[in-house]
């Protein structure tokens, strides 16, 4: 066969994480917790299996969760999305992902994507006989200038991807980035997708830019979330997709024959755990301890930190240590000091290296300390 997909290999994070078991490393690579969720969700889910929710969910989703999801976006955002109509659960935000783009994306369509950026967007949209136009952010504060962004505009711009609070960086967009956005596509068709997979995960006060907050974006917008970062349980893949009725209608239409619906008696416990509000509005704070702590081990090594604002993810830089290029370093600290980093050149289409490593800090206290005394040695 021809490969639909001839420049990608694995994905960095199954790359890394089997590095690190291969030499037995602390692994801040892959982001995910080493700490469990909630037994109390844990004991929702099994009662919901042992009541018998075993057999498909509605094709959108349970209603209840969907309802929930709606109210929390109402309370939060002040927008009202329809439960019946503008909601669907999915297998994760991935698969929301995939959805979104598999629903409008056509070949010839550019989508403009923010670099470095989660990897799954640019294969999905390339797959789909799409055209990626990269606009590169760089560290230390990756802002984007929108008037860059502007150049990138022809004719068949289709998309722009969203994501803030930002993987890999930490960054997040500013409600001026938002401003701006809406005038540069003001009076234009381009659709616009937000990953707001870190919602939950903002802080210092910054307020959370949901698209669901400026009506003018939402009408040709997706938001897609994963209940993974929610909960603490990544392994659960679930997620889903905010878009108005139009835009809901055709993600359907490619969700109901990609998985049809999605494993009934997690969405059942997710949404008898999610009744209790404390459950995600207390994540930012849980968040910001781990990344102070973080910080504050970081900053005794020779790695040079760079701004967090929110996710789970540290950037450093060791740009003034050496010139080695990052996938080397991160090899080399898996191999030589036993702790694991993504190499933030992944995140880019070409490979850009600005000498960054991306940790993940969602992890036990002692973890961190490990890896960091480890990293003192650099
Ligand atoms: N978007 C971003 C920015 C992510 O970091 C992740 C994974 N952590 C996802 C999407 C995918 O979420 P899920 O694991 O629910 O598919
Ligand atoms: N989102 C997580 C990360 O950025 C992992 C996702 C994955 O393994 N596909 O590390």
């Amino acid at each position: 066969i021809q490969s639909k997909l001839p420049h990608t290999g694995t994905t960095i994070f199954s790359v890394m994480s089997k590095l690190a078991e291969e030499h037995q490393a602390i692994n801040l690579s892959q982001g995910f917790p080493d700490y469990d969720c909630d037994p109390k969700l844990i004991a929702l889910v099994n009662e919901a299996m042992k009541k018998g929710f075993n057999q498909y969910a509605p094709m959108p989703g349970l209603p209840e969760l969907r309802e929930l999801i709606a109210e929390k976006v109402s309370n939060l955002y002040g927008a009202n999305y329809h439960t019946d109509n503008e909601v669907t659960i999915t297998a994760g935000g991935t698969q929301a992902i995939f959805t979104a783009l598999s629903a409008v994306i056509n070949s010839g369509d550019e989508v403009i994507i923010f670099e470095p950026a989660y990897d799954c967007y640019a294969p999905t949209v390339k797959l789909l006989g799409g055209l990626v136009k990269p606009y590169e952010l760089a560290p230390p504060n990756y802002e984007i200038d929108w008037e860059m962004v502007k150049k990138l505009f022809t004719a068949n711009t289709k998309m722009i991807i969203l994501n803030s609070p930002q993987n890999p960086t930490g960054c997040t967009l500013s409600e001026k980035d938002i401003k701006a956005l809406i005038k540069l596509t003001k009076n234009t068709d381009i659709l616009i997708l937000s990953d707001e997979v870190y919602e939950h995960l903002i802080f210092d006060g910054l307020k959370h830019q949901s698209i669901a907050l400026y009506p003018e974006l939402r009408e040709r917008s997706f938001i897609t979330a994963s209940f993974g970062k929610l909960l603490h349980a990544t392994g659960w893949k679930l997620g889903y997709c905010l878009a108005p009725e139009w835009l809901t209608k055709e993600f359907r239409k490619v969700h109901q024959f990609n998985v049809f619906s999605v494993n009934t008696p997690m969405q059942v416990g997710i949404a008898n755990y999610l009744k209790n509000k404390d459950t995600y509005l207390g994540l930012s704070a849980f968040f910001q301890e781990k990344r102070d702590f973080f910080r504050s081990l970081l900053s005794e090594t020779s790695f040079k930190l760079l701004p967090c604002n929110g996710s789970y993810f540290q950037c450093v830089s060791y740009a003034h240590l050496n010139q080695e290029k990052d996938t080397d370093m991160a090899v080399k600290l898996v191999k030589t000091y036993g702790v694991a980093s993504v190499p933030v050149s992944a995140f880019y289409t070409k490979g850009t290296d600005h000498q960054v490593l991306r940790f993940c800090f969602a992890k036990k206290q002692e973890t961190l300390e490990k890896a960091v005394e480890r990293l003192m040695k650099l």
